[in-house]
């Protein structure tokens, strides 16, 4: 029998859309379900959890800043309070970072970057290797403790319709321990979604000749509500920061939409984007091997096309 612990993350004070993912994967499931949110936010996240089923909430609200050696503390604490076997978080630099460490800590299994999830008849799982050119089905025992991180926007949000009671329950993992300590955080310009979480993306690569071109992108990107990633290459020449970079040494995305201009489609660029389901791409060369991925493909030149797109869209939205 799984006892699950989902790692509750916030944005805007609301449950970010890949916790939403993980919590309706639950429901109706019958599972005993805790949730450990680090930082503060617990009281105004009580109510939705509940009727996703939570019947606990491990928080501690002074960890108002990433912080490897304490978060690792406190999630290694509300697992072993909560007694889960299986933990579930969605996949970023964060919990990429602390949930590894957590395993070390606790001797738990730990599979990341998962696309499928389902509790069938078991837990199985679908992770792609090899930059995504094949992709391993997983079925996972339980025995002892195990950590999947799942890729956000691969599974359906619903509505939450149980009726449980949320307990509060406060940790103090502590601090004292720090190993390691944080000086200065800097936020990023954008306000927008994460590249991880975001619904829509509009990429650019080396097609755009120079790092201005990419205001042409934003404009785009504002117009359906998206968010701005890169190649490799735009990011290795200084373009744009390397926090915009898709692929397989950049972030992993699974939009609905992808928009590559100007992105010849490496296999490492794929390797961080493949999962996206429709990609439409724009490029002057009709034999660059991104239209092999791409589900709607406009051969031309993205200095033509986007403006021309972008007021087609405008007019009709
Ligand atoms: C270990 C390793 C890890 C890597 N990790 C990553 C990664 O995480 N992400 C990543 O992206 N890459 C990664 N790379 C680099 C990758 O191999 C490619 O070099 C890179 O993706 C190329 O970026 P690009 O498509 O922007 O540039 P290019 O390959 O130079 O392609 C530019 C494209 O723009 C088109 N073009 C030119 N002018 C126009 C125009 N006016 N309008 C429209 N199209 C135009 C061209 O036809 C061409 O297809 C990695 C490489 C290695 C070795």
């Amino acid at each position: 029998m799984e006892n699950i612990l989902v790692v509750a993350e916030l944005q805007n004070g609301s449950l970010k859309k890949g916790t939403k993912e993980l919590l309706s994967s639950l429901v109706g499931k019958g599972k005993t379900i805790s949730a450990a949110l680090a930082g503060e936010g617990a009281d105004s996240i009580k109510e939705e959890l509940q009727k996703y089923g939570v019947t606990q909430l491990f928080n501690q609200a002074s960890l108002t800043q990433y912080n490897p050696t304490s978060f690792t503390q406190f999630f290694a604490e509300a697992i072993k309070q909560s007694g889960a076997n299986l933990v579930l978080a969605s996949s970023n630099a964060m919990t990429k970072d602390v949930l590894a460490r957590v395993a070390a800590r606790l001797d738990a299994g730990f599979i990341n970057d998962c696309t499928e999830l389902s509790f069938d008849g078991g837990i199985h799982l679908r992770r792609p290797m090899y930059s995504a050119k094949c992709s391993a089905g997983v079925n996972l025992k339980l025995e002892g403790t195990s950590i999947v991180l799942m890729r956000a926007n691969q599974l359906p949000v619903l509505e939450g319709t149980e009726s449980s009671t949320c307990e509060i329950k406060a940790l103090d993992a502590g601090t004292e321990n720090e190993t390691l300590k944080v000086k200065d955080i800097i936020k990023g310009e954008s306000e927008k979604l994460d590249l991880t979480e975001a619904d829509r993306i509009v990429s650019g690569g080396r097609g755009l000749k120079e790092a201005k071109n990419f205001e042409m992108l934003e404009e785009l990107a504002n117009v359906i509500n998206a968010t701005v990633g890169a190649s490799r290459a735009v990011v290795d020449s200084g373009w744009v920061p390397h926090s915009m970079q898709v692929g397989q040494t950049g972030k992993t995305v699974a939009p609905s939409l992808y928009i590559a201009v100007g992105i010849s489609g490496a296999i490492q660029h794929l390797a961080g984007m493949s999962g996206s389901k429709v990609i439409v791409a724009i490029n002057t060369d009709e034999n660059a091997p991104i239209f092999q991925k791409a589900s709607y493909g406009i051969v031309g030149d993205a200095f033509e096309v986007v403006p021309k797109l972008t007021e087609q869209l405008k007019a009709s939205l």
